[in-house]
């Protein structure tokens, strides 16, 4: 073996520090999944020789593009739009397009690299994208949105096709965007074909899509506290976020007998003792996709509840907690609170929202923790069902779906204590899905040879 391919840890996250100056979500992405894989392939010298985790680390390609929009007041706005294709060993490119002020090419690269072994856990043939563009949706009239909407598209549909590239949304992105994305695709290209999933159910999208993340996290919690002798009736769990995720996680949740007493958006969280019922929990959901409002207005429509401005939610008393914002939300002073409060189990519904000292807590905590790559892949399952479903020119019923879903996130949970199981019996679930993830998409690449 050449000497330079046999290296350590250190050695190869210097290698990514030095590849990818200030982009530390990204490294910091790289450097979790590398800390399993390495010591995974001690024994495993093929993988090394074939460079494999370098090259899922290095994405196939990214594109970069301006994105020009007229707002309602006919000033020109310029945004930068861009897709990243991080890996098809499996699978055509799958991943969702996020709208938010704060995204960058870091963030995008560790969400496709995450998303990578995400797809790669749930089993069906997808590889691993991300895209989105720096554009701020709050605040933006409808007409702005579907002109933002339209002239992202303009350059997307280039780089993207139903067995190239198949976007989905993410923050900031839901069904409305979906849609405005998909009629300009269709416009330009002249083909009605799946090139999007998380469509509209009139124009080929899937049922039980918009459920799917929450809903699959929650199954995936059961699956963990299951193995543990424990269920989720009677728990109380504290949630962050109130966007699509979150509000599926809390109706789930609450359906299978546990009590939800937090929801956040970026203004801070609320605190509701008594719990959020059915009704709370569609008004949430109303309020914030509909109405475009604050979470802090909850506390004024329901009696007993506080807003607690500027804080997240992980001080409060709980058995389980299910972050489903944003990355880095939960920090290891957040994430001792938590332990210190008795909380039991941690369920990542959004993607990388601890930090890697708060993972580190968890793990020696001895508490269950499931990371997002595995908790989360119910979006991407129903999305892979959803070009199934096109490719076949059907629809399936909502209850086979959620049939499907369940199966898949018992299917990974499974897959998970294959590579996590310790010594002791405790299930490392980090460390399962890091490695079930890896092998799959490395032996197809090891299959293809040098390319
Ligand atoms: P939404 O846009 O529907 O909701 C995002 C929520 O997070 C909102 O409540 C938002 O509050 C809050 N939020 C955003 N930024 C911050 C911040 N900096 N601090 C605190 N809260 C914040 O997005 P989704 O629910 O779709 O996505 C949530 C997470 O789940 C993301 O990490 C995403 O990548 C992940 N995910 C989503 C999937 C999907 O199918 N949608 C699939 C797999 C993972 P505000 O309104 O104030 O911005």
């Amino acid at each position: 073996m050449a000497e330079s391919q046999n290296i350590d840890l250190a050695t190869f996250m210097e290698g990514t520090s030095r590849r990818n100056p200030g982009q530390h979500e990204f490294i910091q992405a790289v450097h979790e999944v590398a800390q399993d894989i390495f010591e995974f392939l001690a024994d495993k010298p093929q993988y090394h020789e074939a460079q494999i985790l370098r090259r899922i680390a290095e994405p196939d390609r990214i594109v970069s593009f301006r994105v020009c929009w007229e707002d309602d007041s006919h000033n020109v706005r310029v945004q930068r739009g861009w897709r990243v294709q991080n890996n098809n060993a499996i699978g055509p490119y799958k991943g969702g397009l996020r709208f938010h002020p704060d995204v960058n090419e870091s963030i995008l690269k560790f969400l496709a690299f995450e998303q990578t072994f995400k797809s790669a856990l749930t089993g069906l043939p997808m590889g691993g994208g991300k895209g989105g563009a720096n554009f701020n949706p709050k605040g933006k009239s409808e007409s702005e949105i579907m002109r933002f909407c339209q002239s992202f598209m303009t350059e997307l549909y280039r780089h993207i096709g139903p067995d190239v590239d198949v976007p989905a949304g993410d923050i900031g992105v839901g069904s409305r965007e979906i849609g405005y994305m998909f009629g300009q695709y269709k416009r330009i290209t002249g083909q009605f074909v799946g090139a999007l999933t998380g469509k509209g159910i009139e124009y080929g999208g899937s049922m039980i899509r918009p459920e799917a993340t929450g809903f699959g996290a929650v199954y995936f919690l059961r699956e963990m506290l299951r193995h543990r002798g424990e269920d989720i009736e009677g728990l109380t769990a504290t949630i962050s976020g109130s966007g699509n995720v979150a509000t599926h996680a809390a109706q789930k949740f609450v359906e299978l007998g546990g009590k939800v007493v937090s929801m956040s958006d970026s203004g801070g969280f609320v605190h509701d003792p008594d719990g959020f019922d059915k009704e709370k929990i569609e008004w949430v959901r109303q309020h914030k996709t509909h109405r475009r409002g604050r979470i802090s207005e909850y506390a004024e429509a329901f009696a007993g509840a506080t807003f607690h401005n500027g804080a997240r939610p992980w001080g409060l008393p709980c058995d389980v907690a299910l972050p489903c914002a944003t990355q880095n939300e939960l920090d290891e002073h957040d994430a001792k609170a938590l332990i210190a409060n008795g909380c039991r189990a941690v369920c990542e519904g959004a993607n990388m929202p601890s930090t890697q000292l708060a993972v580190t807590a968890f793990r020696e905590a001895g508490i269950l923790f499931g990371p997002g790559k595995a908790a989360n892949a119910g979006g991407v399952a129903i999305s892979g069902l959803e070009m199934s479903q096109n490719a076949a020119r059907l629809s399936w019923e909502a209850e086979r779906l959620e049939q499907m879903l369940l199966k898949i996130m018992q299917d990974i949970h499974a897959r998970c204590l294959r590579h996590g199981t310790r010594a002791d019996g405790s299930v490392d679930y980090v460390r399962g899905a890091n490695i079930a993830g890896f092998k799959r998409v490395a032996d197809a690449m090891l299959a293809f040879g040098i390319v």
